[in-house]
């Protein structure tokens, strides 16, 4: 079958022949199925570092349960945006057992994570105000920030100095993340509620990479650093990662969700996830909470893992979450040290700008409660057996 012709108003060829000369040409690899911190493709078993199932429980059997009894109970389908008839009875449990769970007055629920960022972005912010935004924060905050017609600054990760200088009184939003999905560290979200507060402005987390895993019952970042979350106007996460299942929440005062519920575009005008999944993540959040033996070992597979590694010589950053990078600098270095560990059984990936910023590429490493110890050694073993690299210049050192 013959394409629609290649003349038109768009140069697709020549941006994709642009990004293959310099190395960053993105391609997808199907899987045949991923569990207990396993994945295959093309036949092989591989040992997975690369996924967010933090907890091991994207294949868990009494998740998987719950989801099925939702679809006997609910269908497949939503069946309409939440505003229509999409909203059921089990999107509102699940709204209720989110805001217990983490001291919000409300929640909503979004379909993903990107759509609920944007959807808050782009219902709060106007022309008056100003939107402040750590410089490493995920691209669907970026990106929303950069489309609106408010001024966006962004300040150095996890500078509070330089926030403290680009804030103006009463005048917008910050926002920053939990932990940060490409490095493992935390914001310093002390010192953000106390910037917050002290200037009028209203302060959001995305917490998709510390809800479930860190703090007491899961509660997640502002939990584990002490932070009432009442000092925090919006809190986002996702269902996707540490919960093992897919979209979304924000949360925040009941007068906030009532306006989004008015206002978020993406939540008026999409089909709502449906009820079945709704039922899938309330399961999870009552594992989560219990979870405290899955998190005591995830530390332990944090600290075997750095320990290795760093006797190793590579370069980790500055985390104790189950992300872990080890950065090497140029893209076509950390490229084939991930193809050197795939041919030792071991899935790890590569991320390359503009994923991260330029002469920053690396392999980003996730741990699971799903891995057991022998696990974490063989992921050392085949580090070990590849050159300890890096072309990082001393600027990016810690
Ligand atoms: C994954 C991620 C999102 C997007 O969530 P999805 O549900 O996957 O769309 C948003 N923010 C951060 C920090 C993330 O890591």
């Amino acid at each position: 079958m013959n394409g629609p012709a290649v003349t038109g108003p768009f140069v697709l060829g020549t941006a994709l022949a642009e990004r293959e000369q310099v190395g960053l040409l993105r391609n997808r690899i199907a899987t045949d199925g991923a569990s207990g911190g396993r994945l295959r493709v093309a036949g092989r078993e591989y040992l997975n570092f690369s996924a967010n199932d933090y907890l091991g429980l994207a294949d868990h059997g009494a998740i998987k349960a719950a989801f099925n009894a939702g679809i006997e109970r609910y269908g497949t389908g939503a069946g309409a945006s939440p505003l229509v008839t999409g909203y059921s009875r089990a999107h509102q449990q699940l709204e209720e057992t989110l805001a217990e769970w983490l001291g919000v007055e409300a929640v909503l629920l979004f379909n993903c994570g990107f759509s609920a960022n944007q959807a808050v972005l782009k219902a709060l912010l106007g022309k008056v105000h100003l939107l402040w935004q750590d410089k490493l924060n995920h691209a669907s905050l970026q990106e929303m920030g950069s489309q609106l017609p408010c001024k966006m600054k962004r300040f150095g990760h996890n500078d509070m100095a330089a926030l403290e200088r680009q804030l103006e009184p009463n005048r917008g939003l910050i926002v920053s993340e939990g932990v940060f999905s490409m490095d493992g560290d935390q914001g310093p979200w002390r010192d953000l509620a106390t910037l917050a507060a002290r200037s009028g402005n209203w302060l959001m987390i995305d917490d998709a990479h510390g809800l479930g895993v860190l703090g007491p019952e899961g509660r997640g970042t502002l939990a584990a650093q002490g932070v009432n979350p009442a000092c925090v106007h919006i809190q986002m996460g996702t269902f996707g990662k540490a919960l093992g299942v897919a979209g979304a929440f924000v949360g925040g005062s009941r007068e906030l969700v009532e306006y989004l519920v008015n206002f978020a575009r993406h939540y008026v005008y999409s089909t709502h996830m449906p009820a079945a999944q709704a039922c899938a993540v309330s399961k999870s959040i009552e594992l989560v909470r219990a979870a405290d033996e899955s998190r005591a070992h995830l530390g332990q597979l944090i600290a075997r893992f750095r320990q290795g590694a760093k006797a190793q010589g590579w370069q980790l950053g500055a985390s104790d979450t189950p992300i872990q990078p080890l950065l090497v600098g140029e893209s076509s270095v950390a490229l084939q040290l991930a193809e050197r560990l795939r041919e030792c059984g071991v899935w790890v990936s590569a991320i390359r700008p503009p994923t991260v910023p330029v002469g920053t590429a690396r392999l980003r490493i996730t741990l699971s409660a799903a891995h057991r110890e022998q696990d974490v050694d063989c992921l050392l073993d085949a580090l070990g057996v590849c050159p300890a690299v890096t072309t990082l210049g001393e600027a990016h050192h810690d």
